[in-house]
């Protein structure tokens, strides 16, 4: 049987699968389905070449921007389309966000462009539980009855039962990709803690660590194959993952020649808990610079975080983002500091108010002012997923009372807090190497280092794409800078 797997990317608030990541869905199903025929892997971005483009790529002149909707191509799939007898559907976003060099497809715009085509159509990923690709917004209400059936496979979500067999086999999908991936590898499942209200995490799936050698395993298989981009990112907490001390050191043993080894989210809960301090300087140690402690802080509102049962104080979290600033800060040879918090803010959440916003500028004036570093603050808007305590409690009654403040709100944050913040962490003049070239726009070309929620960098003129520079940062943006390669 000729199989397709149709990747329309995925985004959740453990795991993303947007490129340059490559997500763990398309990866376990390419593994599963191998035994029932030919697989291929094709994206959203080939897909609309097809219908839209005649599969032609667009030429991008100096007055356009590069059409991000056609960026991340495999090959040509008239052929594939032809053959496929079972095609499956890889789509699902639940934590809307804005990607540099790609675009996740939609149910509305995916259905039209397969519904004609002639072989059975399965529809899998987070999209089972709700997808929504713009914040602020109730899931999408398409129509799937042009697929037989919408299903998840046994090992996408709950236990890891025969997972590592389908994990290690779908190693060889990474053949099929042209381009550089981050492979974000799992590590957990579920949280152990939160019932935060906007969550689908442990709607989806129970708490339950992967095991360290099984995790090893599998990055071994992609270093075998020349990938040398990790991040592990898929889970909720990296601090509470079984063995995260054993697990660095024994990547970094059997895989020396990695470039870039990232983790995602953290709760800071366990950042201030016993071990907490080790397991930070560990991450120091091991992985590489430009590290990101994704801390889902959501609110600093005492208010909102009761109301929404979020997952951590606001004294908490202020205490973890000192502790990863001690260890971290130090610049490594990319000139990027070491290890640093994010930040994660979501507007629209139950209880919110005008006091809200104080609360969190409030916060962090403080973090600013006591000379620590935050690498990004993440706002959004939250998306109302079907199932969730939002749904259920609030529905979308705080995002219409409040959204004519949020532009505002963030626009306060960005101008306050994250322009003085970029000017701490790349002051003029500073030095960014491996800044990796993606996208035009007119004149201007935008990079970025390859990692986890790597700074987007400007380069004022057109140097070519897909290559790799040395950068002089000459501006501060809000949320991004300027430089001049060197
Ligand atoms: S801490 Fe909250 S946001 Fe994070 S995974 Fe758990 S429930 Fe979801």
């Amino acid at each position: 049987m000729h199989i397709t797997l149709l990747d329309c990317y995925t985004d959740e608030p453990a795991g993303l699968g947007v490129p340059p990541y490559l997500g763990t869905y398309p990866r376990y199903l390419y593994g599963l389905l191998q035994s029932q025929g030919d697989v291929r892997y094709i994206t959203i971005d080939d897909l609309r070449l097809h219908f839209h483009y005649h599969g032609k790529v667009p030429v991008t002149t100096v007055k356009d921007t590069t059409d991000i909707r056609v960026y991340n191509l495999t090959r040509p799939i008239k052929k594939i389309l032809e053959d496929t007898e079972l095609l499956v559907v890889i789509l699902g976003v639940h934590v809307p966000g804005k990607y540099l060099s790609a675009l996740p497809g939609t149910l509305r715009e995916v259905v039209p462009m397969i519904k004609d085509l002639k072989c059975k159509k399965i529809l899998t990923g987070p999209a089972i539980f709700g997808t929504q690709l713009e914040g602020g917004k109730s899931y999408e209400k398409t129509d799937v009855s042009c697929f037989d059936e919408v299903k998840q496979f046994g090992f996408e979500f709950g236990p890891f039962d025969k997972l590592q067999e389908y994990a290690l086999k779908g190693v060889s999908i990474i053949k099929e990709i042209p381009d550089y991936r981050i492979i974000e590898i799992e590590t957990g499942r579920g949280c152990n803690i939160g019932h935060c209200s906007f969550c689908t995490e442990p709607i989806k799936n129970k708490f339950l660590n992967r095991k360290t050698d099984e995790i090893v395993e599998e990055v071994k298989a992609y270093y075998a194959l020349g990938c040398v981009y990790f991040r592990l990112g898929k889970q909720s907490d990296f601090y509470s993952i079984e063995d995260p001390i054993g697990l660095l050191k024994k990547i970094r043993a059997s895989c020396p020649d990695i470039k870039v080894l990232h983790i995602d989210n953290v709760n800071p809960v366990f950042v201030v808990a016993k071990n907490g301090v080790e397991i930070t300087k560990a991450i120091v140690q091991y992985c590489t610079e430009g590290n990101i402690a994704a801390f889902g802080v959501e609110s600093f509102d005492p208010v909102v975080v009761k109301e929404n049962m979020l997952n951590c104080q606001p004294h908490v979290a202020m205490k973890a983002i000192g502790i990863i600033n001690t260890y971290g800060a130090e610049r490594g040879p990319n000139g990027m500091p070491k290890f640093l918090p994010g930040i994660n803010i979501i507007f629209g959440l139950g209880g919110e108010t005008k006091k809200t916003h104080e609360y969190n500028m409030n916060a962090l004036k403080e973090i600013y002012d006591k000379g620590l570093m935050l690498r990004r603050i993440n706002i959004r808007q939250a998306s109302i997923l079907p199932n969730t305590l939002l749904a259920s409690k609030f529905g979308s009654k705080f995002l219409h009372k409040n959204k004519k403040y949020y532009w505002k709100w963030r626009n306060e944050i960005r101008q306050k807090i994250d322009f003085p913040m970029l000017e701490r962490i790349t002051p003029k003049g500073h030095i960014l190497k491996d800044v990796f070239t993606e996208i035009y726009d007119g004149k201007t070309t935008f990079g970025r280092q390859v990692g986890t929620y790597p700074l987007v960098v400007g380069i004022e003129k057109r140097v070519p794409l897909r290559k790799f520079y040395t950068v002089k940062i000459t501006k501060q943006m809000l949320r991004s800078v300027t430089g001049e390669v060197v």
